[in-house]
């Protein structure tokens, strides 16, 4: 793995929509924890700031009481820059400006932390975790793309795309990693389909639900009832969702779970930046089954690796959960193993780190 010119003390600020491990900030969660790892891999101090009531072992944690910051996703376009009285967002970055450090990487998706780029005297970069969704956020995100490309970074080219095409030249696309060895290989599935996400509109359940119903397979529901109410509709609708509902799982029973899957089912309602969800099924050898639509198309290979159809096609679901047996699972795991581990994904993050150093020194 590259290390950088000199070992750094790097703080990395969460996402101020929940605490680590509550699952509130969906992929985010998994996605600093394994930034954290490669960063100490490469011989890099961390410390990261995150909302009161965060887990995340093995790692300075300075966790920062406060109101958490409204989903973007549940936002107006249009609307203005919300900040809550109290809010944990602006406490955070307080604590981040009294702190001694080299480089500082933001996993917000918020306006304040982009604003704040050029205040301060060290390097701060983002790692944009969602697709274009409000105004404000693209017009601050612009301005720092503007003076300071090499400071952003987005997990797709699809995401990016969303942002439109000068922004998406300029940004870094990262992917993202994950630690394989937390993930096993299933090699016998179970005749029950997976499906795992943040329960929210953007993510399509009932989709899923009817590609279950349609196949005549179970589902396997896994993740954060994030949106209650939109929870009771769609147990209204599929009375046997609550029978299928697993609850918001340990990475380590998630993988088991998922593992054993015969397919997993990807139904995004939006431009999913990434789809952690999709290297995670992988992973375990398990082939994904999505709309071609956002990260996932960019990750799943058609024929190898899983399906990919027009998005809000649901028989064409259905049509794929028939084929499946025609996917490797063994070519699952090793496609993951070359895209995914800590390994790749750690010198991508370590030549987005180097850049910005040569930057800083050009600065200087
Ligand atoms: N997840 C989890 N437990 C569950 C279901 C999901 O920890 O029971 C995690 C999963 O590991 C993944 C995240 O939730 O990292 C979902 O991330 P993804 O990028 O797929 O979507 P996002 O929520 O960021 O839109």
């Amino acid at each position: 793995m590259p290390h950088l010119a000199s070992p750094l003390h790097i703080v990395c600020v969460s996402t101020p929509v929940g605490a680590l491990g509550s699952g509130l900030g969906g992929g985010v969660e998994l996605t600093l924890a394994n930034l954290v790892s490669v960063l100490q891999q490469q011989g890099q101090r961390v410390t990261v700031v995150a909302p009161a009531g965060s887990v995340l072992p093995g790692v300075e944690l300075i966790q920062v009481a406060g109101v958490l910051q409204p989903i973007a996703q549940n936002q107006d376009r249009h609307a203005p820059i919300t900040l809550p009285v109290g809010n944990v967002l602006s406490r955070m970055w307080q604590v981040v400006q009294a702190q001694p450090w080299d480089l500082a990487i933001n996993l917000a998706y918020d306006w304040l932390p982009l604003y704040l780029t050029p205040f301060f005297d060290r390097p701060v970069l983002h790692l944009i975790s969602m697709g274009s969704l409000l105004d404000y956020l693209d017009e601050v995100l612009a301005q720092v793309c503007a003076t300071a490309p090499q400071r952003v970074a987005m997990h797709s080219r699809a995401q990016a795309m969303t942002f439109g095409e000068t922004i998406a030249q300029q940004v870094t696309i990262l992917g993202n990693g994950l630690d394989l060895r937390q993930y096993e290989f299933c090699p016998d599935p179970q005749p029950v389909l997976g499906w795992v996400g943040r329960i929210a509109p953007e993510k399509g359940l009932p989709d899923a639900l009817a590609v279950a119903r349609q196949t005549g397979y179970p589902l396997r529901i896994m993740g954060k009832i994030a949106d209650p109410d939109y929870w009771q509709d769609i147990c209204r609708q599929f009375p046997e969702a609550p029978h299928y509902y697993q609850g918001f799982l340990s990475t380590h029973e998630l993988q088991k779970r998922l593992g054993s899957c015969l397919a997993l089912l990807v139904t995004p309602h939006w431009v999913e930046a990434f789809g952690n969800v999709v290297m995670e099924a992988l992973a375990c050898g398990v082939p994904v089954l999505s709309y071609a639509l956002g990260g996932p198309a960019e990750l799943v290979r058609a024929g190898e690796t899983g399906w990919l159809v027009p998005p809000g096609d649901v028989a064409g679901l259905a049509a794929a959960v028939a084929q499946v047996g025609q996917i490797d699972r063994r070519r699952c795991r090793q496609v993951a193993e070359q895209e995914f581990s800590l390994t790749a994904w750690g010198e991508r993050v370590a030549t987005w780190l180097r850049r910005n150093q040569s930057a800083a020194a050009g600065d200087a």
